[in-house]
């Protein structure tokens, strides 16, 4: 009945294993062949590497917290 999504292109029910190029379903949130984590595929159906960004994010706000209180420390103390 409804034609919407006619913009996405090929649809993609599996994903690769970026580690070991298993295939795996869409849902699959670890690889059963490597048992790496695996996060949603990319727009050629390869798994993107989970983590990999969130590392730098997270060592980004560590520094910022850490020089900001020692900012702190160093002003007010
Ligand atoms: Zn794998």
């Amino acid at each position: 009945m409804t034609t919407q999504g006619s913009q996405t292109s090929a649809k993609i029910f599996s994903k690769k294993c970026p580690y070991c190029s298993t295939i795996l379903t869409l849902a699959d949130t670890k690889c059963h062949a490597c048992h790496r984590k695996v996060g949603d595929p990319d727009k050629h159906g390869i798994a993107i590497i989970p983590g990999k960004w969130k590392a730098y994010v997270w060592f980004a706000v560590a520094i910022g917290i850490l020089g900001g209180w020692f900012y702190f420390w160093k002003t007010y103390l």
